[in-house]
């Protein structure tokens, strides 16, 4: 708990929300940094639609849309316990929206791999547009992600941290010296996207052989679906439904821990790409520590551990090296939500 929000000259609520691949969270943090209420609405699919400039801007009209309701939500939430917080339901003047893909220091989406029908939305335009008189403050969903664990969650304490977020891809958020790293065009920590194999599997970004093909909950499907296409794997297919190419990396996931040694070897496997990539990153950043976040985690040890005893095999220096710390977010799917509102009340990323 930190007690920032008591000089704030903003109201001591302030509201986050997260643009996610299947639904718009929100969540509204009082004065000692405590989550006082929580929406959330199904993101908005993509209206077919022939042409892409315009398809564009009604993807992200609808996005928009479903933050002015998830915002008139926590208002009415906050309003409700207006008394107990002393807010008199005042709401939030600023609001943080955290968008996938490369988003421009003027919160324009230019790239997003797994949202293309909304490249080139200036969300805070769009999201300005039916929130008047708010001001909102877009940054990308990752590193609005590690803000949240280093100021509260699984990283306070350290000044050099690197969040990798391992979900359908991979989100990279960088603290160096204490603050959030966005680089010099807001493209920064697009970890996910190095190239670990040229000639590896194509990438939705359009080129092969991403670090995200094999180390992600994606990449730990496909490996998966490879293995059961070869014939192996059976009591995976079996929880799949029989279909090898049905098979997901939950299903992966789930047979691993019940035991199967099939199973444990996939997750090994994919731990041994995480600690692959984390050795290439400490060469280039050297933190002190590591947050491991997304739906991948829930592999539990058998993907950390593996993970680790790669990362020590394989990073520059090795055992000369003091230890880097590999830890586990604390705030799930809420991270991005969290950092969001975080820096609503700072007034950016600082
Ligand atoms: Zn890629």
């Amino acid at each position: 708990v930190t007690s920032g929000a008591e000089t704030s000259a903003d109201a001591d609520v302030s509201f986050g929300i997260d643009i996610g691949g299947t639904k718009v969270l929100g969540i509204a943090l009082g004065p000692l940094d405590e989550i006082v209420a929580e929406a959330r609405v199904p993101t908005p699919t993509a209206p077919a639609h022939p042409d892409p400039v315009d398809a564009a801007g009604d993807t992200g009209v609808e996005v928009a849309y479903a933050i002015a309701d998830v915002v008139a939500q926590l208002d009415a939430a906050v309003r409700g316990v207006g008394g107990s917080l002393g807010t008199g339901g005042s709401g939030s003047s600023s609001v943080g929206v955290g968008a996938p893909g490369m988003l421009d220091r003027e919160g324009r989406l230019r790239f997003a791999p797994n949202l293309p029908q909304a490249h080139g939305v200036n969300w805070r335009v769009l999201i300005g547009e039916r929130l008047p008189g708010r001001r909102i403050i877009v940054e990308n969903d990752a590193n609005l992600a590690v803000l949240a664990e280093h100021r509260l969650g699984a990283a306070r304490g350290y000044q050099h941290v690197v969040m990798v977020t391992l979900g359908t891809g991979i989100g990279g958020g960088l603290i160096v010296d204490g603050r959030v790293q966005v680089g010099g065009h807001g493209f920064a920590g697009e970890i996910g996207h190095m190239v670990v194999d040229p000639a590896g599997p194509p990438c939705p970004c359009g080129r092969r052989g991403c670090w995200e093909r094999f180390a992600s909950g994606g990449g730990l499907g496909l490996m998966a679906r490879e293995a059961a296409l070869a014939g192996r794997l059976p009591e995976v297919v079996a929880l799949a439904g029989g279909d090898p190419e049905g098979v997901r990396g939950e299903d992966v996931t789930a047979a691993a821990v019940a035991g199967d040694p099939d199973a444990r070897r996939v997750i090994e496997q994919v731990g041994w790409w995480v600690g692959f990539g984390l050795a290439n990153l400490a060469c280039v950043l050297d933190p002190e520590c590591f947050v491991l976040g997304g739906g991948l985690v829930g592999a539990g040890d058998l993907l950390l551990d593996s993970a680790r005893r790669a990362f020590d095999e394989l990073v520059e220096g090795g055992p000369t090296r003091p230890a880097t710390a590999i830890v586990t977010a604390a705030f799930g799917e809420r991270a991005g939500a969290v950092g969001a509102a975080l820096a609503a009340r700072d007034g950016g990323l600082g």
